[in-house]
Formats: structure tokens, C-alpha cells, sequence
């Protein structure tokens, strides 16, 4: 696989907080959990007042101010982490203009954040080397949002055993949980960008009852942390993130109809670069300029990414979209008139992509051909064809 974009590339596929740690190893500040700046006036999990406030459009705007040292990679990085926020839920991360609390994102000695919102302007330290990885970024700001640690949850140990012997004495404040906890109603969640790596220096958090459940993860956000935001902020979206090297998408109800006055958004967020979306079924409610109804696809993570197709409706099914990187955003709007019975797609990326072109243009050719054949030697010149193409597809 080829890296997922980051500015600061690596070979392993080391867990976001495997690498928060190891960064803040070196940060003489006292950090409570690994990451998190300890505040004085309250304890880490009294946040009532703690959380940024709801605009009446239903937005939670949170400014911030970066750091003046930062080039241009590292600020388009921190975006590109915070449109994620802004694709999936309701928080927008927006410049500061005068507001009094706002997010000071400085690269500062690690990658640290405080608890939920403070007062006035509060650290978020992303420092330029170590902490420019989009998981990272999102860690920090789920914190400054108000989201503790995942295995520090009321309920983690029905779900990871967490191994003393293994912690030193020093090490063992970090993995306090806290029996107050807001849960949200959403289930514990292995893969949410807030659950620390199996290893820090040897296995000190198993999940249990099976251990070889994968937990922790570099990639960003998990859709159970979407949720969650989504939950504590009260926003009501329709968004799914898709993170699999390949797999399939469609519109609700599909391929009965879907309904009116919605608005859904997958984003594609793959570890291999070049995703490309192939429709299988496509049958919208038919407008001009398709203003009603429509589908839209974005080469990257945001509505503000690039078109790679544009407003489409109708019953044609439209030719293949391929983003340029690895990310790629679908959204699907319905009006209150008419419907249909939709989209169903399918994605693939990287290498993944070259074997499903193999088996959608070679198989069906193979079928045919192995029905019409009538002695053992037909098709010699069909077969060399097959074998180009085969290592076309493959070089
Ligand atoms: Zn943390």
C-alpha cells in the first residue's frame, strides 16, 4: 500500500497514538493520559461548560489561529484533517476573527490538546515534526472538542484487559478509566482515531474475549466517532465514511425509492490512492440542471474539493469517476418532489482496482468464449490477447 497522504511519511503502519507517545516522550510537560494538558480548576471529566457553542443554523463554528511558523504543507495538512469534521458532522473549524475562545494550533513540544473547550485561546500543539498526520490532527481536535480517550471509558473492561504487569508504576495514571464517563449510548469502539495501539513497548491493552481484534488505527475518524460527535453536538447528519480498499455504496431503500428531502455523503477514504467509483444501477428523478435530485462527486474530502462530476440525475448511468488521490466524496440530495430507485456503486483503489478490471473485463470474455468453443485450439489469438491485457493491467 502506498501512504495515505500524510506530510510526513513512513513505511509502518504504526497506530495514531503509538506515535503521540513516542513524539511526547521528549515534552517535559506533565501530560495526563499521554496527551492531554491537565487543568487545575477542573477535573478532566467535568465538562459541563466545556463544549463550543451551537450557531441557530445548527453549526458548531470553532475558530482557531495558526501557528505563523507552519508552511504551506502543514496548513493545507490541518485543513484537510479538520474538512473531515466538517464533511461527516456539524463542527466547522473556522478562522478567527474576533471571537474571545478560540483553538491556538501551534507547533509546540508534541501533540497535545486540552479537554473540551477552555476559555480564551487554548494550545493545540501539532508540532511540525511528529504530529502532521491527519489521525493525529483529528485526535488533538477530538480532545479540544470534549472527547476523552476510548479505553479510558467507564465501560472498557468488558472490552480490553489492560495488562499492570506490564505498565510501569510511572505509566499506570495513563490508563485510569473514568467511571463517570459520558458514553453517549454508542457502543465502545476498537477503531475510533481516541483508542490507544496494542504496543507501546510491549502489549500493555488487549481486547477482549478475542485479543486479535484490531484496535487502534492511523487513518482518521472512524464512523463511530462521527457519531459520536454527532451525538454530543446534537447534528443531524447523513455521512459514512468508507475505508476499505474496495466495497460498495447506494442511495437508502435501494432498489426500492428513496426518499424525499435528504442529504447523505460517503466518503471514500482508502490507504491506496486513485479510488474509482463505477455506478451499477442509477435512476434518479429526472430535472433541469437535475436541481431536484442529483448525485456529486468530489476529487478529495470536502465540498470545496474539485468536480469530478458534476450535478447528475436521470436514468443513464454515468461513466466511471477516478479521484487523484485517496480520497473521494459522494454526496446524493433529494428535493420534496418525485423519486426514484437510485444509485448502487461500487469502489476500488490502488492495486485492488487493477485486479477488479481483471475480473470485470476478462471473466465475462473467458464465460463467453469457453461456451463457443468447440475444439481444444480455438481462440489462440483471443488468449494472447487475454495475456497483454493481463499484463497491462498488472505493469
Ligand atoms: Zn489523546
Amino acid at each position: 500500500y502506498e501512504s495515505p497522504s500524510p506530510i510526513e511519511t513512513d513505511s509502518e503502519d504504526e497506530v495514531i497514538f503509538n506515535r503521540i507517545l513516542k513524539v511526547n516522550k521528549d515534552c517535559s510537560r506533565y501530560l495526563q493520559e499521554g496527551d492531554i494538558v491537565p487543568q487545575r480548576s477542573r477535573s478532566a471529566i467535568n465538562c459541563r461548560n466545556c463544549y463550543w457553542p451551537q450557531s441557530s443554523d445548527g453549526i458548531v463554528r470553532v475558530p482557531y489561529v495558526l501557528d505563523p511558523t507552519y508552511e504551506e504543507s502543514h496548513i493545507k495538512g490541518i485543513q484537510e484533517a479538520m474538512a473531515e469534521f466538517e464533511t461527516l458532522t456539524c463542527i466547522n473549524f473556522v478562522k478567527r476573527q474576533t471571537e474571545r475562545d478560540y483553538l491556538s494550533i501551534k507547533s509546540a513540544d508534541g501533540c497535545w490538546s486540552n479537554y473540551g473547550k477552555v476559555g480564551g485561546g487554548q494550545t493545540v500543539s501539532v508540532m511540525k515534526g511528529g504530529c502532521m498526520w491527519k489521525g493525529i490532527i483529528q485526535h488533538e481536535l477530538d480532545h479540544a472538542l470534549g472527547f476523552l480517550h476510548e479505553h479510558s471509558r467507564s465501560d472498557r473492561d468488558k472490552y480490553v484487559k489492560i495488562m499492570w504487569e506490564y505498565i510501569s508504576p510511572a505509566d499506570r495514571p495513563d490508563f485510569k478509566k473514568f467511571e463517570n464517563s459520558n458514553n453517549l449510548g454508542l457502543p465502545y469502539d476498537y477503531s475510533s482515531v481516541m483508542h490507544y495501539g496494542p504496543t507501546v513497548n510491549h502489549t500493555t491493552i488487549v481486547p477482549i474475549p478475542d485479543g486479535a481484534v484490531h484496535i487502534g488505527q492511523r487513518q482518521g475518524l472512524s464512523n463511530m466517532d462521527v457519531a459520536k460527535i454527532n451525538k454530543l453536538y446534537n447534528c443531524s447528519r447523513c455521512s459514512t465514511i468508507l475505508d476499505a480498499a474496495f466495497g460498495s455504496l447506494k442511495s437508502a431503500n435501494h432498489p426500492r425509492n428513496y426518499s424525499h428531502n435528504t442529504n447523505c455523503v460517503w466518503l471514500i477514504r482508502t490507504r491506496s490512492r486513485k479510488i474509482s467509483l463505477h455506478f451499477r444501477a442509477f435512476e434518479l428523478q429526472k430535472t433541469r440542471g437535475c436541481q431536484g435530485d442529483y448525485v456529486k462527486v468530489y476529487d478529495g474530502s470536502s465540498k470545496s474539493s474539485t468536480v469530478l462530476m458534476d450535478k447528475t440525475c436521470g436514468s443513464k448511468i454515468p461513466t466511471d469517476v477516478v479521484a487523484s488521490s485517496n480520497l473521494m466524496l459522494v454526496e446524493f440530495v433529494t428535493d420534496g418532489a418525485g423519486t426514484a430507485s437510485g444509485f448502487q456503486a461500487t469502489f476500488t483503489s490502488g492495486r485492488i482496482g487493477h485486479f477488479f478490471k481483471v475480473r470485470e473485463t476478462l471473466i465475462p470474455f473467458k464465460i463467453a468464449s469457453s461456451s463457443t468453443v468447440t475444439n481444444g485450439c480455438a481462440n489462440a489469438s483471443e488468449d494472447s490477447n487475454f495475456q497483454s491485457t493481463l499484463e497491462q493491467t498488472f505493469l
